[in-house]
């Protein structure tokens, strides 16, 4: 059996692994990609650091991590006929079942025998990765190879800005991660007329401004509330985009949004959070709207063609690049923030890409 090296999480402790590992072998539904580049995501750092999250969620040790891949395909399942030996793609990390009640009225992101690619099943940080063909998404020429591995996480910014009206609005967003970052370039070219940030770290808060944002604010040292008051006459922004989950950063957002606005949540708190429903939410007549994953497919095709256009440049956001030996150096930075996204290179000859 050929062997390939990947980043295994071996042991339910802190840390992850590369060791050689089979490559592995398509179904008849499935294709198989030599990977060309994969990016860390948020998720993937608290698999490798062990939370709290990570002890509850994991449930089979060992797993090969990742989930964000840009791949060219190089064998196909028996049933695969609409993708072919050659094409680069992308994934969708969700795997529905398509055949649940959700599957079938239009809401595969949330099937509810659903899987996801490095949380639930082996994941991409390997030379080789097995995808489902109902997952894989063939990229358009136009697209730098690699940025396919940065679509899925982006896909979950378009979801949240494209969740409601964005063209003419103004618009809070509340955390800049990448993810938070994407929302900021996203809303951009969907144009919002003001883009106001906050964020805590100042690598970050640089980047938001570099990426479209109008005002980054710092809340450990600027008056959220009173701000965004200030810059939108009193009102309040139309819309947030709650990119953080951080129960503060969300606080400010509840009180920073306009009455009558919309209130879009990505971002994952990690404990229950107490809000006062009343003020908040009733008399304000506000609409907050829970967002999951992209829609299938349609978010796919909206943010295909941001970047196929040229509208949006993804190249800003890229902050860093190595290779796959090195992904411990790619978790220290995660970890510490002062990063976007890490992309990983499983074949590169080079000592380092960063
Ligand atoms: P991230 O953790 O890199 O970004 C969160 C950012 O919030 C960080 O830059 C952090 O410094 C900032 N922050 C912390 N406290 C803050 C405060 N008080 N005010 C303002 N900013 C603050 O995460 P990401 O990868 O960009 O993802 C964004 C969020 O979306 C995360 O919570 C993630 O778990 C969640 N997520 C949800 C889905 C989904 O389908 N719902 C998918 C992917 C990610
Ligand atoms: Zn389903």
């Amino acid at each position: 059996m050929a062997k390939m090296k990947a980043v295994v999480k071996t042991k339910p402790t802190p840390g992850a692994e590369l060791v050689d590992v089979d490559v592995p072998v398509p179904g008849p539904n499935d294709v198989l990609v030599k990977v060309i580049a994969t990016s860390i995501c948020g998720t993937d750092l608290h698999i490798y650091e062990w939370n709290k999250w990570a002890q509850n969620r994991i449930k089979k040790l060992p797993q090969i991590m990742g989930h964000e891949l840009s791949g060219e395909v190089i064998e196909l399942g028996t049933n695969v006929r609409h993708i072919k030996q050659g094409d680069i793609i992308s994934a969708e990390t969700h795997i529905a079942c398509g055949h649940c009640y959700l599957c079938h009225t239009g809401y595969a992101h949330i099937c509810i025998n659903g899987s996801i690619f490095g949380v639930d099943v082996n994941g991409v940080f390997a030379d080789y990765a097995v995808v489902p063909a109902a997952n894989a998404w063939v990229l358009e020429e136009k697209i730098p190879k690699d940025f396919a591995s940065v679509m899925e996480p982006l896909g979950n910014a378009v979801h949240t800005v494209l969740a409601g009206d964005i063209a003419g609005r103004t618009a809070l967003v509340t955390g800049c991660g990448p993810i938070g970052i994407m929302s900021i370039a996203v809303s951009r070219v969907c144009g919002a007329t003001r883009i106001i940030a906050t964020e805590i770290n100042e690598y970050r808060m640089q980047l938001a401004k570099k990426c479209g944002a109008d005002l980054v604010l710092n809340p450990k040292k600027d008056s959220v509330v009173k701000r965004v008051l200030q810059e939108t006459d009193g009102l309040g922004v139309d819309v947030v985009l709650e990119m953080s989950g951080n129960p503060s950063a969300i606080k400010q957002a509840f009180e920073s949004l306009r009455p009558g606005g919309r209130f879009s949540i990505l971002g994952i708190p990690d404990k229950p959070l107490e809000i006062d429903w009343g003020k908040q939410i009733i008399f304000k007549y506000i609409t907050v709207q829970g967002i999951n994953g992209r829609l299938m497919f349609s978010t796919w095709h909206t943010l295909s063609r941001f970047l196929s256009s040229g509208r949006l440049n993804l190249e800003p956001i890229i902050s860093h690049r190595f290779r796959l030996e090195e992904f411990e150096k790619g978790m220290e930075l995660m970890a510490s923030g002062n990063c976007c996204k890490v992309l990983l290179y499983p074949q590169s000859k080079e000592k380092s890409l960063a």
